[in-house]
């Protein structure tokens, strides 16, 4: 099969990029392992705008969201919600206080409460918080809508991707039976493991969610602080998540399990029951400065990369997508702060 591109991995990454490849009249194929490490089946796709202990807007955060809500609303996955973020300590409150009121974060607060039940007589917000116009996107759908998508185009491979099956042509790149004029690494944290890549400073953080069934009053909001808790209707909710560098892997455990199911019990000022329907674990691709990888290997000139989307790949890959693409196909510029030749 002779194709423009070869891209590795259908998480977010390779999901956005092979549609605006496609846009742009590429033909593209997709190798991916089955979702064996994909750490977007696992995140819950959170867009919070005030974000960290500094609750923190970042610059960028206005034109990237607006241009994601955009593109992920024409592909019927995005979902605007509210999000609660409960201040955690005095410090917290002092800090998030101030920011809400600077202008800047106007468009993105709703409203700014001081102490416990001035939102929700419900909630353990001793302190208080700040309600924000968040939102979450369905990434389960996106994925298994772009799988459908390139199994009906034949573009789709499901196999283990090992780098030093590539071989390099004058023209480009050959991988088994497809000849490419490029190949993009969208593998996600397997990128900082292995392959033409490896150099980059990686620091991938692994993270736990649980699904589960509750009694627990639902929220027309996200509820935010020190993790997050999102109603799904029907006495369905998420939970998560914790942050973990070592033992990057898939394998949920014991100890976070319990941590997530207390943090999310004391969110509410009543006892709830809980019933564990799912715990998951993955991999957050993350840098060391925390800005995406983007653009082409050093020496191998057919050999790409779009990743490190971190803690914010929602955020970042609707917007990153379409200017990958437009670097891959017309060699526009790749915007500096995520342009991956910041590291030599
Ligand atoms: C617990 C948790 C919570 C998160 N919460 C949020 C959140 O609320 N909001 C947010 O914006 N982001 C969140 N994230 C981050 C988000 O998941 C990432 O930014 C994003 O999903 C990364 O997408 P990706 O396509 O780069 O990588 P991935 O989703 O990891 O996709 C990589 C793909 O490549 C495949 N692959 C890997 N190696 C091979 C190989 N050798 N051969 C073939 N295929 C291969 C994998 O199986 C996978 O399908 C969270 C992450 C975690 C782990």
């Amino acid at each position: 099969m002779q194709v423009d591109f070869l891209i590795v991995g259908q998480g977010l990454a390779g999901t956005l990029l092979a549609q605006a490849l496609r846009a742009r009249g590429q033909k593209v194929a997709v190798v991916d392992d089955g979702w064996k490490s994909a750490a977007s089946q696992v995140a819950a796709g959170l867009m919070t705008p005030l974000t960290g202990r500094r609750f923190t807007l970042t610059p960028s955060y206005p034109e990237l969201v607006a241009f994601a809500e955009r593109r992920l609303t024409e592909l019927g996955v995005f979902r605007p919600t509210s999000v609660y973020r409960m201040f955690a300590d005095d410090e917290q409150k002092e800090k998030g206080q101030k920011r809400a009121a600077m202008p800047a974060y106007a468009p993105f607060i709703e409203r700014v409460t001081a102490g416990q039940g001035e939102l929700d007589a419900g909630l353990t917000d001793a302190l208080g918080g700040v309600l924000m116009r968040g939102a979450w996107v369905d990434l389960k759908k996106l994925l298994a809508d772009e799988r459908a998508r390139l199994e009906a185009d034949g573009a789709l491979v499901i196999a283990d991707f090992q780098p030093d099956e590539v071989q390099s042509q004058a023209e480009g790149v050959v991988w088994r039976t497809i000849q490419a004029r490029g190949v993009v690494y969208c593998d996600g944290y397997k990128s900082a493991q292995r392959g033409p890549f490896r150099y980059l400073p990686w620091q991938p953080a692994k993270g736990e969610a649980v699904s589960l069934r509750s009694d627990a009053p639902q929220k027309p909001f996200i509820l935010n602080r020190e993790g997050w808790a999102l109603p799904l209707g029907q006495g369905l909710w998420r939970t998560g998540t914790n942050w973990a560098w070592d033992q990057l892997d898939e394998v949920p455990t014991e100890v976070q399990r319990e941590k997530l199911l207390k943090r999310f019990r004391g969110y509410f000022g009543q006892e709830v029951s809980v019933e564990v329907t799912a715990h998951v674990a993955g991999v957050r691709p993350c840098t060391a400065d925390n800005l995406p990888l983007l653009g082409s290997h050093p020496t191998e000139a057919h050999t790409h990369l779009f990743n490190g989307l971190g803690p914010r790949g929602t955020v970042w890959a609707p917007v990153l997508a379409e200017e990958m693409a437009a670097y891959l196909e017309a060699g526009q510029p790749i915007r500096p702060e995520v342009n991956l030749r910041r590291f030599s």
